[in-house]
């Protein structure tokens, strides 16, 4: 059973798997500033003689198996960013570059879609379909890499698109997957309040922006709690506030700054209309001017149903998956999401929290790891999907 033989395989390259994740933890790179990693990754793949393109859309690599039987063409996707982070583990293979560190998982992410490639090669004459490997740089940094890849034509044939994400908060052995939206659009916004400055002894004479900045915080809490749907979710929060003056003098400007996390379009329309006509209503009650303005950063990542109960009901049986579980919405952002906007496909985690761990710590912390086995369990995932998705669609067109 081909199968089989692909999990054998994927068992014995699995040495090679972690060699490759710990050689791009210790040479990690920013987003957009990647250049040694594409090399790395377009090198691999012209080793096993695929078909590969480099600096799609800037700094991204996509390759291409062709499999000996026809079928659909399915991409599988891993991004290969690092974050500024200053790594403070222990590991022997810890980032050698200073304030760089892979924090999210992305070296994991790189090393297991390499690995299946080269498992999947060696059994091309049996494969349906053909397999287009993604590997997107700058996932991490709006815009993010997937926008131009995409533009530059990395989803060109492709007929449906899957891919994971290593989860360290999540042990290893469990997957999850849900079906919809999954995690959440992230936007940014910044408000400036132009007041008059002046004596702390003489608010009379001055507009004080500091108490309009104090309104605004507040009435800014009502659009989720009076504006948005109680059956809808979104987040607003501000985590910036400055206004810094001498304690007796009125401030004459304030600055805030914050994030708007939503799952659904028109909830995203809906949340940026009432700030505006709070941020402006609060303003002209204070006789204050203002610049208010909106970010949009990746759209919130919905998974296609149909796409998303294929996956769910094939990883039951896969070697080293313990459990299936529904995840819950996820308030972080993804650019996967943009995908997902142009063929089918879903995107679903892997564990990989070492069950002996004491503590795990999340993604973009400088003490984040992986349990590398959840490697070696989202290989053999991604390849299940891949190859039961091929045989689905053969069958169904024979049909
Ligand atoms: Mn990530």
């Amino acid at each position: 059973m081909e199968l089989e033989k692909l999990y054998q395989t994927l068992d014995q390259l699995y040495d090679e798997m972690v060699d490759i994740r710990r050689h791009l933890h210790m040479n990690p790179e920013l987003s957009f500033e990647e250049v040694e990693t594409p090399k790395y990754v377009a090198n691999y793949h012209q080793l096993l003689g695929h078909d590969v393109r480099t600096e799609v859309g800037g700094r991204g690599v996509v390759a291409k198996l062709v499999g000996g039987k026809p079928g659909p063409t399915i991409a599988l996707r891993a991004d290969f960013d690092a974050l500024p982070i200053q790594e403070l583990t222990d590991v022997p293979f810890k980032s050698k570059v200073d304030g760089v560190m892979h924090a999210c998982g992305h070296d994991g992410h790189t090393a297991e879609l390499l690995v299946l490639a080269k498992a999947l090669n060696s059994m091309q004459d049996e494969l349906e379909g053909t397999i287009v490997f993604i590997h997107q740089h700058a996932e991490e940094f709006q815009p993010g890499g997937a926008i131009a890849m995409i533009e530059d034509g990395c989803l060109e044939g492709v007929d449906v698109i899957f891919g994971t994400h290593l989860q360290a908060v999540k042990p290893y052995g469990e997957v999850s997957f849900r079906v919809g939206p999954t995690m959440a659009a992230a936007d940014r916004f910044h408000i400036t309040i132009k007041g008059k400055g002046g004596h702390g002894a003489q608010p009379h004479l001055s507009k004080d922006s500091i108490v309009v900045g104090a309104q605004l915080v507040m009435n800014l809490q009502q659009v989720v709690s009076r504006r948005v749907s109680p059956i809808e979710s979104a987040v607003l929060s501000v985590g910036n506030f400055v206004a810094k003056n001498a304690f007796n003098v009125i401030a004459d400007t304030a600055q805030l700054d914050g994030t708007v996390r939503t799952f659904k379009e028109d909830v995203r329309d809906l949340v940026e209309k009432e700030m505006e006509r709070v941020v402006k209503g609060t303003c002209l009650a204070a006789g204050v001017d203002y610049e208010f303005s909106y970010l949009r950063g990746y759209p919130s990542l919905v998974n296609h149903q149909e796409e998303t109960e294929f996956v769910a009901s094939v990883l039951e049986d896969v070697p080293g998956v313990e459990s299936v579980t529904e995840s819950p919405l996820q308030m972080a952002g993804e650019d996967f999401s943009y995908y997902l906007q142009h063929v089918k496909g879903s995107y679903f985690y892997t564990g990989a929290r070492n069950p002996e761990w004491e503590e795990a710590y999340p993604h973009h912390h400088p003490k984040f790891d992986l349990d590398e086995r959840g490697m070696l369990v989202a290989a053999k995932c991604l390849g299940k999907v891949a190859v039961e998705y091929a045989k689905k669609e053969v069958k169904q067109a024979v049909k």
